[in-house]
């Protein structure tokens, strides 16, 4: 009850950091970083980073949860399954993953079986065969989509699609009821979990392009993944809309602009950019109601596209990625800063 309190208190925005293992070929030197006990007094949980050598002084960072290396995607979803159950019940909810590239966004959000997506779907599917006997029937339905240099595309779209691309992608706020869509984007019923590692196989193919790979790509981009839940109670006439919207955010490195040109330079400005967005906007949520009150959605796609998904009826949750190798030092304490800004 106490931890419910605490969650009340703080509003709607929770914040996770999650440690992956070092791999294979990598430096298996770490960082000194050390992490403490799940407060269950503060409802926190809290970690101790060494930057500059062993004698300087360890900075402090503060987490509602923080999985350590050996946790799997299994005990991730355990911590957030109520999360995603709020999105049955009529909640928008939002998962965010950040962090630099190779941190393990991707594994998290994405990874065939257990990831967030997957593991999502298949917890719903399973909550909604529960409530037929109780007369309830839910429509599923997926939307995947890919924000590169401040463009939409559809990553469901049909192979015939593919050359005629001129369709555009906008995005279209309803006031009267609160809804988002965006033009000419496919909308893909779900009937199985079976469906979604075949759908999300070939949103990455279509993301992968002559010149560079899905992995590259995928690294200057963000995906979303929106869950749509349409239900309907025929022995009480109950209605429920949900939204749940998984974001695997651009690789967090900010790439010296002065290093690059043309092309490369708009997509480094436009990633800093609508990230640097993202944490004022997660901020300016997390603050009192003057805060609140300016909060600049429409300073980038993203934010604009989730504006009704972050605010009223919502619940947030962002994932900071991080690597313990300490090649990735720098990197790993720019992200928990960022962090710490948006908590
Ligand atoms: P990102 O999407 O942030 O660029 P990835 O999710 O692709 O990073 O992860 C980079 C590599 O690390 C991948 O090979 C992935 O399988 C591995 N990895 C990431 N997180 C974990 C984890 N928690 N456990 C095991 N392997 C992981
Ligand atoms: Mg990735």
């Amino acid at each position: 009850a106490l931890h419910n309190e605490l969650q009340e208190l703080r509003g709607n925005i929770r914040v996770f950091c999650r440690i992956r293992p070092p791999l294979k070929n990598e430096n298996p030197s770490m960082a000194h970083i050390k992490v403490n006990k799940f407060d269950d007094n503060s409802g926190s949980q809290t970690m101790e980073i060494v930057k500059n050598g062993l004698n300087s002084m360890p900075q402090h960072f503060k987490f509602d949860r923080i999985f350590v290396q050996n946790e799997s995607n299994v005990e991730v979803f355990e911590e957030i399954g109520q999360l995603v159950q709020s999105s049955l019940d009529g909640y928008n909810v939002c998962i965010f993953a950040y962090g630099q590239t190779g941190s393990g966004k991707t594994y998290t959000m994405l990874n065939p079986g257990d990831g967030i997506i997957p593991a999502t779907i298949s917890h719903i599917f399973n909550w909604i065969k529960n409530l037929k006997e109780r007369g309830w029937h839910y429509e599923v339905s997926c939307q995947f989509i890919e924000i590169y240099n401040e463009n939409i595309a559809d990553l469901l779209r049909s192979n015939n699609e593919n050359t005629a691309s001129n369709l555009k992608h906008e995005i279209r706020h309803n006031q009267e009821n609160n809804t988002t869509t965006i033009t000419n984007v496919t909308l893909c019923p779900l009937n199985s979990v079976e469906e979604v590692d075949a759908l999300l196989k070939r949103a990455n193919k279509l993301r992968s392009t002559a010149s560079t790979s899905a992995n590259e790509r995928s690294s200057r981009s963000h995906s979303v993944f929106i869950i749509s839940l349409k239900g309907f109670n025929h022995l009480t006439d109950e209605h429920s809309e949900g939204l749940l919207n998984l974001v695997d955010l651009a690789g967090s490195e900010r790439i010296n602009s002065s290093q690059v040109l043309g092309e490369r330079l708009r997509e480094t400005q436009n990633i800093n950019k609508s990230l640097s967005c993202l944490g004022d906007v997660v901020h300016a949520l997390g603050s009192n109601d003057a805060a609140k009150r300016h909060i600049p959605f429409r300073n980038s796609k993203l934010t604009y596209l989730l504006q009704y998904s972050l605010t009223g009826n919502s619940k947030t949750l962002m994932f900071v990625n991080i690597s313990a190798c300490v090649n990735h030092l720098n990197e790993t304490v720019n992200s928990l800063r960022f962090a710490s800004k948006v908590n």
